[in-house]
């Protein structure tokens, strides 16, 4: 169907009349106009006319046979197509009533036969015009809603675009959070996040009379040795092997934290027992056991582990830490590879430990320290050969206090670089004034201990030779003691400070042998002069009778190693003998004498003892 306009530019109006004669007179005063008019005899003439153009405007007749104009009428404004036309009623009635009915039926206007062509016009025009304004207002509402749908989904798609860039943040968020909350090693809770857990747990407590949980510290043993020699890479794979293995021992709920370095630690919640927890402390000591297959090596490591039972009374998170901390400390010291639980009295001793810890500090200022010196032995011609130097501290009030006490402090807290210079000098200078005295054997030698810090500093080398310089002592004469442990802990730089020593012509002894892990062949690695056996074997030698224990192997061993054997503890005089006739070279220990203030080795030497 055709919906334009026959002329673009001229309305179209549709006459419908049954007389033909007034379609002519009405088609002759609007075609003057310039309107583009049709002519329609009857409905069905009006409606093919509808159908093939739409007119502007329709003049409708009223008296019509058949169909008449208000059927007609009806009819436009029922179908969709033509329901909007306006209708300008014509009749010759000229009755209010028919007036009234016109316009019911949907007609605009009325215009009465005989009429005004003038009249006609203005009535048309007014129609027309008003139908352009309504198609002009339909125009722009049409617009105007497409205007609105485009701003609409403009708005859509920015809040679209805002709402993707909120949860991107969010996400970003979170995923600091993360970091900030965990460990980048293992991906476990970091310290932070586990102390946490632990305050919330520690609330539960406070608020559940039957609330219980535990912390379980755990640190490994020797993975300083591991990541020193094998290097960083194989420590962080060894940590992260670590992790997973203490994870498949543990419960979803529980939680792990790394600590920092080789530290762990385990939250257990909702506990009935204590029981539980050393249960778990124990299965996690012996996975551990088992070895770690890491990339290139096969690593075996032990872990301590503290244990803190949790309750209402703690007021902060980070003293059950601490409490799992002090317990974990002492079960390394009672050997490592096991586990401790605390107890309050653990508490007191560590505040001890820090008191000590001070007094140590003011010590040193003080110079509460002593040297006490006691002989050593040659067992070949029976006469003392040297002395060792052995450290006493005067405190003021608890009076001669052991270094078995306080040296783990003094070495815990670093104060022992002082102190133990501080002997070394101390034991030269006495060496030196010794020296001059006409009884003195020739040669006489001093040995002194060296803790295993000491070869974590710089400068030690330095100091020593500043010290021999001081005191002008024969370096030979100085006999330097170290534990196993100082060539545990550090092996390679050990190795090179050792090396230098002994081209200073020092000698070197291992100090308590026989009480540390190392073996043998490792120990022959290390240019060692002499070995000491440590007093708990030479204790045994005599409970032993027949065989004397492991003191002949290690003689022995010694022997076709190169080194000279010195025994120390030695309480008795069968002690003395079986020693002699094992031909250990140097032997000390009470039977000789106790360790001597100075006063008393200028007489013991006078005396010229001989044993
Ligand atoms: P050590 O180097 O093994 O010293 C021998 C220890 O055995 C000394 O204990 C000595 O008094 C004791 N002793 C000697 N003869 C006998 C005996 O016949 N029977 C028994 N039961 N014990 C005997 P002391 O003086 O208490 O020293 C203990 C440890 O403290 C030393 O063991 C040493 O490791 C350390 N130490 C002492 N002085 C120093 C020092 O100046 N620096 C460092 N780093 N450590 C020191
Ligand atoms: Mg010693
Ligand atoms: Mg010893």
């Amino acid at each position: 169907m055709n919906y334009e306009r026959l002329e673009a530019d001229k309305k179209d109006i549709l006459l419908i009349d049954d007389m033909a004669v007034n379609l002519r007179v009405l088609s002759a005063i609007l075609a003057r106009e310039g309107y583009n008019v049709r002519k329609a005899l009857n409905w069905q003439m009006a409606l093919t006319a509808c159908q093939t153009v739409l007119p502007d405007l329709i003049l409708l007749d009223i008296m019509m046979p058949e169909v008449d104009g208000y059927e007609v009428c009806q009819r436009l404004k029922a179908s969709q197509l033509t329901a909007d036309i306006p209708v300008i009623f014509i009749s010759a009635l000229d009755d209010v009533f028919d007036k009234v009915k016109a316009f019911s039926v949907g007609g605009v206007d009325y215009i009465t036969k005989p009429f005004e062509s003038e009249e006609v016009l203005v009535r048309v025009q007014n129609q027309l015009a008003l139908r352009t304004a309504q198609l002009e207002i339909l125009k722009l509402n049409a617009e105007l809603e497409q205007r609105v749908q485009q701003r609409t989904s403009e708005l859509e798609k920015a809040l679209h675009k805002l709402q993707g860039e909120v949860t991107y943040r969010k996400h970003l968020q979170s995923k600091l959070l993360d970091i900030a909350l965990h460990d980048s090693l293992t991906g476990l809770p970091n310290r932070i996040l586990f102390i946490r857990r632990l305050e919330k747990a520690l609330n539960s407590a406070k608020q559940e009379p039957n609330y219980h949980f535990a912390v379980l510290f755990l640190d490994c043993d020797r993975f300083k040795v591991i990541n020193d020699s094998l290097g960083h890479l194989v420590g962080d794979e060894l940590l992260r092997a670590i992790a997973r293995r203490l994870q498949a021992c543990l419960k979803p709920v529980d939680t792990l934290a790394r600590l920092g370095g080789d530290e762990f630690a385990i939250l257990l919640e909702n506990l009935t027992d204590i029981s539980i927890a050393i249960k778990l402390a124990e299965s996690i000591l012996q996975q551990l056991s088992l070895s770690f297959q890491l990339s290139r090596y096969e690593v075996f490591m032990n872990a301590s582990i503290g244990i803190s039972w949790g309750n209402k009374d703690y007021d902060r998170p980070e003293y059950l830490l601490r409490d799992a901390d002090t317990a974990m400390y002492r079960a390394k010291a009672q050997g490592r590879a096991r586990y401790y639980v605390f107890d309050p009295v653990m508490y007191q001793e560590a505040i001890q430990i820090l008191e000590l810890e001070n007094d140590l500090r003011r010590a040193i200022e003080r110079q509460e320290f002593l040297v006490y010196y006691q002989p050593i032995i040659s067992l070949s011609t029976g006469r003392i050969s040297g002395f060792e130097a052995l450290v006493r501290w005067q405190h003021p009030i608890r009076g001669l206090v052991s270094p078995i006490e306080f040296i783990p402090v003094a070495e815990e807290t670093g104060l022992i670089n002082a102190i133990n210079t501080w002997v070394l000098r101390s034991a030269c200078q006495q060496l030196s004034i010794w020296q001059h005295y006409p009884v003195t054997p020739e040669p006489l030698t001093i040995s002194v201990n060296l803790s295993a810090r000491l070869f974590l500093q710089p400068d030690l080398l330095v100091q020593i030779d500043q010290i021999i310089e001081e005191t002008k002592v024969n370096p030979a004469y100085l006999e330097l003691e170290i534990t196993e442990s100082v060539i545990m802990e550090n092996s390679n730089a050990v190795r090179i400070i050792l090396q230098q020593l002994k081209q200073r012509k020092m000698k070197l002894v291992m100090d308590d042998f026989g009480t540390g892990y190392s073996s043998l062949s490792y120990l022959h690695s290390f240019p060692l002069n002499a070995l000491k056996i440590d007093k708990s074997f030479v204790k045994r030698m005599q409970e032993n009778q027949e065989n004397m224990g492991l003191v002949p192997a290690m003689i022995g061993i010694a022997d076709s190693m190169g080194m000279v054997v010195i025994a120390e503890g030695v309480e008795t005089k069968e002690q003395l003998l079986q020693l002699r006739s094992l031909n250990c070279n140097f032997a000390q220990g009470y039977f000789f004498a106790r360790p001597l203030e100075q006063q008393s080795v200028i007489k013991l030497l006078a005396a010229s003892p001989q044993w």
